[in-house]
């Protein structure tokens, strides 16, 4: 997998070494040799990953860092610290301002292409959520962007058979988190199906495999999102590079430094809560874009959509379609004398008798003000006519609760009902011949059912 990074540094040396390393893998490379040219590459040409020196003058690496942070254009972008050997407190202050990843100087190819695939793979998906975010907002349907996400106030499940190192895990971070220890990873893994912000695993556990465990929770479609902080021994390399092979997100080495400790909880709790974000408005835009807000019914362009698809099936030789159009009689008569929440109600509670009196392959949706069209996949013009009739009745014969249970109102509906009829049928003809039906219930008297057979 390829991706464009863009390496800052103020030493030419250091630029080209770093470029040289990359691009021989394939990795597409942009340079920028201070803070403000950083800032607007990254802005110009969203790369997919940073790789920023801390010691720059003027603005410093974590001052770029912050910025980058900081501005929803570049928020995403994952940001690799490149800090001295025994920069501790640089990391630590590195990750206060949101950095993703760290490298130390001299930087260790294997360590380079470990953290560049891993994020790589990461900023794949935040992309791939974003772009879908982007057009339902663009279609109207996602409100906008999220308060800034804290990275405070997570539930860490810590799976760890270690009894003291687990508990001074677990008081460092209750500080700000929610933590559990589980010391058996069956239990640990039915947790983490849980509500859980973190999972810190101890692969260094004596009696259950760590990357076994981790491994589980990766392909686990309940857990596979949850971001993964291993406890590694870094004398152990290949335990630690089939780590990051399997998908753990971070590393924390032992023995651990509190400090480094909660700053990297923080900052994979913050990113969990920023995909979580996107990926709840991706559903909540994808709920609204088919459903109508007021009856939860099924809107007018999910059914066109939908009705397209059948009737191009039944032109094949499939199976026919019929539709009913209803509309509620007089119904400006009821917002007139009860009010438009009354009417508001009618609407509602129509919605769940329709429902509830079509078969669950039947679409009934809401067309538009007070009519709505049930799509009725296989069935032909005289079944679609019985269950129409059912409807009338079960609305006509049953007074509506209004006003809080305080008001009964009768009301009626008028439906026309068609099906296709042949190869050269279209959906717009069919529900013309359904409205001609309604046209002709609602003048010849109301509370009428008319079908169209051509
Ligand atoms: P007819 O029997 O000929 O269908 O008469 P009608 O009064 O039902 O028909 P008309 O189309 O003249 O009026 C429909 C009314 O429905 C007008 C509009 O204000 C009202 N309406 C449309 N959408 C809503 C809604 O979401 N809530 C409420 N309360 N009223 C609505
Ligand atoms: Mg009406
Ligand atoms: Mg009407």
């Amino acid at each position: 997998m390829s991706a464009r990074i863009l390496v800052v540094d103020d030493i030419e040396a250091n630029v080209r070494l770093l470029e040289a390393k990359l691009s021989a893998e394939y990795y597409e490379v942009l340079t920028a040799y201070d803070g403000p040219t950083a800032l607007a590459m990254a802005a110009a040409e969203q790369p997919d990953i940073v790789l920023l020196d801390v010691m720059m003058p003027g603005m410093d690496g974590f001052q770029v860092c912050r910025r980058l942070k900081d501005d929803p254009e570049t928020r995403h972008v994952p940001v690799v610290l490149v800090t001295a050997l025994d920069g501790r407190a640089d990391r630590i202050a590195g990750l206060e301002a949101g950095a993703d990843e760290f490298l130390t100087k001299p930087i260790d190819d294997v360590m380079l292409f470990a953290r560049v695939r891993s994020l790589t793979r990461l900023k794949t998906v935040i992309d791939e959520l974003r772009v879908r975010e982007a057009s339902g907002r663009r279609i109207g349907v996602i409100a906008g962007a999220g308060s800034r996400l804290g990275g405070t106030g997570g539930r860490v499940l810590i799976v760890d058979d270690h009894e003291r190192q687990a508990q001074r895990v677990a008081a460092e971070l209750s500080i700000e988190h929610r933590p559990v220890i589980e010391s058996e990873p069956d239990k640990a893994l039915l947790t983490a199906r849980g509500p859980v912000d973190l999972v810190i695993v101890n692969v260094t556990a004596r009696s259950f495999d760590g990357l076994r465990f981790s491994a589980q929770l990766r392909s686990d479609e309940a857990t596979r999102h949850l971001p993964i902080l291993a406890i590694v021994d870094f004398d152990e390399r290949p335990r630690l590079m089939k780590a990051l092979d399997i998908g753990v997100n971070d590393l924390l080495s032992k023995p651990i430094d509190p400090q480094e400790l909660s700053a990297r909880a923080r900052t994979q709790i913050r990113r969990k809560r920023y995909t979580d974000y996107l990926r709840d408005n991706l559903d909540h835009s994808l709920e609204l874009a088919v459903t109508d807000q007021l009856t939860g019914l099924h809107n007018r362009r999910y059914m066109t959509g939908q009705l397209e698809a059948l009737v191009k099936r039944a032109a094949h030789g499939g199976e026919p379609v019929a539709a009913l159009l209803i509309d509620i009689d007089h119904f400006k008569k009821i917002n007139d004398g009860y009010g438009h929440d009354v009417g508001d109600e009618v609407l509602r509670e129509f919605a769940v008798r329709l429902a509830s009196n079509v078969r669950a392959v039947d679409l009934p949706c809401r067309y538009g003000g007070e009519e709505f069209v049930v799509v009725m996949p296989g069935t032909r013009i005289e079944d679609a006519e019985r269950i129409a009739e059912r409807i009338r009745l079960h609305v006509a014969g049953s007074p509506f609760r209004v006003a809080h249970g305080t008001e009964l109102l009768t009301a009626t509906i008028s439906i026309g009902v068609a099906a296709t009829l042949g190869p050269d049928d279209t959906p717009d003809a069919l529900l013309k011949r359904a409205d001609e039906g309604l046209y002709e219930a609602k003048s010849s008297g109301r509370n009428k059912v008319i079908s169209r057979a051509a």
